[in-house]
């Protein structure tokens, strides 16, 4: 055959190419004008069986993994209608906001990370909460200046930071939904109307926080009716939720943010009987999503992409994994004390740096670049040539970065929150983790039938320490750092892991074991999304009840470290690319992952 001949060949070939991949999204838009309203009818049941057997879900289009069956449905039946992974996920997150109500919603805050397969470019939606303009930098503090307890700030008025979520779901959509606006709220709408079984975590959820929940009329009136906590099974109809769904549905979020929604939820956090607090409609006006970088490391030539502040998330993990890498951790292996030594005092060298210089960027210099950089990594993991625990751990020294005098001060965060993890038959991917703070955030319910968050406990209760300014301390307008790390895993270019998890500040250790877990011991993805955990953010060394860490105890006193055992809650939600996709949802958590 002549050269001439095969060229026209290869011509027509790629032509043909870009002719099927137009008509196939043309189609995908008209197809998906058309989904009806009714539940998708997907029997879950051989996905759950496999999650039960410890065994990845394999799939060849399309995956979600979501913390809810019902969630993980409507998202796989928008994606298998051919919308996008922000489509998949915004009918996902208005359906957690219903069934997993204590973890995420309307009323809270999410950070996305997000593959965008035209153009092979990463970016990240920052859709945090924000410190309301009225806020005194002492409201959390005792007339003696000292911090409150944690819980008497969290419940009420005053720990309510202006949500984002609503807001960044429209901004994801602008950028990249295919499928109609309205079309995305209709599941969540009739399993609202209808009602939708409720499941056991959130009916233990209650029970835990029976007390707290009790001090709100409407949120006692929803979660304990009859004062009893809502039982396990029960179908249970949230009219007030499908009410404010429609109107976001048919008007964009302008309702929420400069309507009646918004309206009712001043209201509510103004006039709370505990704690009113000072949230208000200029609050409200003002917010707006923020395109960030996304802070990525390479680590072993895979480059793993996160959120970068006013999350800690990206940076304290490539910090931890920068460190690591000095070590061949494959070979040592998961059962290998020597291997628990590294990964826990790499940790608490990143905790370090992440106490002094993380927090909300637009307030101060965060020296994210310094703080990822290869060479100081492999600089501050010389520390970790030793047979025993790191005895002094010193921040490393950036104060020149920073645009004050900042110190530390650790603020506290307990685990609550949601992870959605999702590829598209487009070969887009996205991450994005989705919290309202505490379970129950604030416990204070809208008319509008979604709770509100307590997001501002996650800023220092302090101000100044030692005469110099807490660098996550609260300021107007200010967005509170936070551990939740979306993260996106590329392999020449292109995503190849797709994970995140809630827990507070262990998130960042969950997303390191399971990175650790996939990279270097090579394991799929349901097992690293249950890999067992041995988490140290501060000394001590807290190790995974009833796994086979615990045998490691021995050996890790040996080397100084104090260990306690406890359970851990994290929620892995994992995607592997490989030639198919495989899917893990961790088995501490009722999450699913389904494919097509
Ligand atoms: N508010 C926490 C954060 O942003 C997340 C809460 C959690 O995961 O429990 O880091």
């Amino acid at each position: 055959m002549s050269y001439i001949k095969l060229i026209k060949i290869f011509k027509i070939k790629i032509l043909s190419f870009f002719l099927f991949i137009f008509i196939n999204n043309a189609f995908a838009v008209q197809q998906s004008d058309k989904i009806k309203p009714e539940i998708f009818n997907i029997n879950t049941d051989k996905f759950l069986k496999l999650k039960n057997e410890g065994k990845p879900i394999i799939a060849r289009k399309w995956m979600v993994v979501t913390a809810n069956q019902q969630a993980s449905k409507v998202a796989a039946k928008i994606l298998s209608k051919g919308g996008t992974a922000v489509d998949a996920m915004i009918s996902a997150q208005l359906v957690l906001g219903l069934v997993e109500p204590e973890s995420s919603g309307l009323g809270g805050g999410a950070f996305l990370v997000y593959f965008n397969s035209s153009t092979n470019k990463i970016t990240t939606l920052d859709g945090r909460e924000t410190a309301p303009l009225n806020v005194d930098e002492k409201m959390f503090q005792d007339p003696n200046g000292k911090a409150i307890k944690f819980f008497d700030a969290v419940v009420g008025g005053k720990s309510v930071g202006t949500p984002g979520t609503p807001a960044l779901l429209e901004n994801a959509h602008k950028k990249w939904g295919k499928i109609k606006w309205s079309i995305l709220f209709e599941d969540a709408i009739e399993l609202a109307d209808k009602g939708f079984v409720v499941s056991k975590k959130l009916s233990s959820s209650i029970q835990k926080n029976q007390k707290s929940l009790s001090k709100f009329k409407r949120t006692k009136n929803y979660f304990l009716p009859n004062n009893e906590p809502l039982k396990a099974g029960i179908i249970l109809k949230n009219k007030n939720y499908a009410k404010t769904l429609k109107e976001l549905a048919k008007n964009g979020s302008k309702p929420f943010y400069q309507g009646s929604i918004g309206d009712e939820i001043i209201d509510t956090v103004q006039n709370a009987k505990i704690n009113p607090g000072v949230l208000d409609q200029k609050d409200l006006l003002n917010y707006s999503v923020i395109e960030r970088e996304p802070s990525c490391i390479v680590y072993r030539k895979y480059k793993v992409c996160g959120m970068g502040p006013p999350s800690s998330g990206a940076i304290t993990v490539n910090q931890i994994l920068g460190m690591i890498e000095n070590f061949n951790v494959s070979k040592l292996g998961p059962y290998n004390p020597e291997t628990w030594r590294i990964i826990g005092d790499a940790s608490r060298l990143a905790f370090a740096d992440r106490s002094i210089y993380i927090a909300d960027d637009d307030f101060i210099s965060v020296p994210t670049r310094e703080l990822t950089n290869k060479t100081y990594l492999q600089n501050r993991a010389k520390n970790l040539n030793s047979l025993k625990k790191i005895e002094n751990i010193k921040p490393g020294n950036f104060e020149d970065k920073l645009s004050q005098n900042f110190t530390d001060d650790i603020s506290i965060e307990l685990p609550s929150t949601s992870h959605i993890s999702i590829v598209d038959v487009y070969g887009n991917a996205l991450s994005m983790t989705t919290t309202i703070e505490n379970g129950f955030g604030s416990r204070l319910m809208t008319k509008g039938g979604f709770l509100l968050n307590n997001e501002l406990t996650d800023f220092s209760f302090k101000t100044y320490k030692n005469n110099k300014r807490i660098a996550n301390s609260i300021e107007p307008g200010k967005r509170p750092r936070s551990s939740m790390a979306p993260t996106i895993i590329l392999k020449d270019k292109k995503p190849i892991y797709i994970l995140g998890s809630p827990g507070g500040s262990n998130i960042i250790g969950y997303v390191v074991n399971a990175i650790i877990s996939l990279i270097d011991w090579k394991q799929d993805a349901q097992r690293a999304a249950s890999t067992a955990h041995a988490i140290n953010k501060f000394g001590t060394y807290y190790i995974e009840k009833n796994t086979h860490l615990v045998k490691l105890q021995k050996s890790l006193k040996k080397m100084n470290f104090e260990v306690k055992l406890r359970n851990f809650s994290s929620g892995l939600n994992i995607i592997h690319i490989d030639k198919n996709l495989y899917g893990g949802s961790d088995h501490r958590r009722e999450g699913i992952a389904i494919g097509e």
